[in-house]
């Protein structure tokens, strides 16, 4: 156990067990199922004193599987009342979440929104997200098909910015996909106009920009303002390690130790064994600090 505060900046947190294990699809793997309670008798377990909780609610998926479900001369073109009730599903989850945070203190509410909505409603969506005391926004683009630099997403960073709000997108391989290479849409290059043109919007690419390292690094070196979680990539499961521990280590510090969040991916994977294995990479203890929670706190600030 650390000796300091440590923050999980990357967690998923889902209302009944029956939702985290559908959620996951099987890919789970830490026998975990992503409920708040059980997240809490973890974290109390592993030392871990807060968690940022990414909402994923997959509304392009949702949106599909219920045109499927209409009779077949009915299912082409637009469906806004489909829409509209995705975009319901949405921010009931969003709200749940908020909630969750003003009960729990050491659960940090990230709602999510999907270009699916329109951005006008994403807008009104974000700011319903901010006054309900959430800290930041979550995008997954390989879950909803869409790039980072898709222009209805042009009015929500530049609310984000205003508010001062950041964002944490997915970012590199989509393990749950069947695109083929998994990261069409959130390669860390991806990322490139939204930084160009949102100079003052922080921006995490999650999981290090997973198997695009390199571009994580080339991104970094031109944006100040990007950032990076550890969660999946350092897990402590053997046979998903993509990065050995000495290239962790060097990625790190290349990315810039100021930049680097711990993160778990929780419920997919387990936030303590994360946290074991993060803490035996050879880092300085000072390093270790930044990325355990200081750069957390000061980057997202929570
Ligand atoms: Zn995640």
């Amino acid at each position: 156990m650390a000796d300091y505060l440590v923050v999980d900046a990357h967690v998923h947190t889902y209302k009944t067990p029956e939702i985290g294990l559908q959620a996951m699809g099987g890919a789970g793997q830490a026998g975990c199922n992503g409920t708040p309670e059980e997240l809490l008798d973890i974290l109390r377990e592993a030392g871990i004193a807060k968690v940022v909780q990414v909402n994923m609610t997959p509304m392009r998926e949702m949106y599909h599987a219920a045109v499927e479900k209409l009779p077949e001369n009915q299912r082409k073109g637009e469906h806004p009342e489909i829409i509209a009730t995705m975009s319901e599903r949405v921010k009931r989850r969003n709200r749940w979440t908020c909630e969750l945070a003003r009960e729990h203190p050491e659960l940090i509410a990230f709602p999510s929104i999907d270009p699916l909505m329109g951005s006008e409603a994403m807008v009104a969506e974000v700011e319903a997200c901010a006054k309900d005391g959430a800290k930041g926004i979550k995008l997954h683009p390989a879950e909803g098909h869409y790039f980072p630099r898709d222009e209805r997403l042009w009015p929500v960073y530049a609310k984000v910015q205003k508010l001062g709000l950041p964002i944490i997108s997915h970012g590199g391989v989509f393990m749950m996909t069947d695109y083929e290479g998994g990261a069409s849409y959130t390669r860390p290059s991806n990322f490139e106009p939204v930084l160009e043109s949102f100079p003052k919007l922080k921006l995490v690419v999650a999981h290090l920009g997973h198997g695009y390292w390199n571009e994580s690094v080339e991104l970094a070196k031109k944006y100040p303002n990007v950032f990076f979680d550890t969660s999946a990539v350092i897990s402590g499961v053997e046979h998903l390690q993509t990065l050995s521990a000495s290239d962790a280590v060097s990625l790190i510090r290349t990315l810039g130790v100021e930049r680097v969040m711990f993160g778990s991916d929780y419920p997919w994977f387990s936030p303590a064994s994360s946290l074991k294995s993060f803490l035996q990479l050879s880092l300085t203890t000072d390093e270790k600090e930044k990325i355990l929670g200081k750069n957390a706190r000061r980057i997202l600030k929570i």
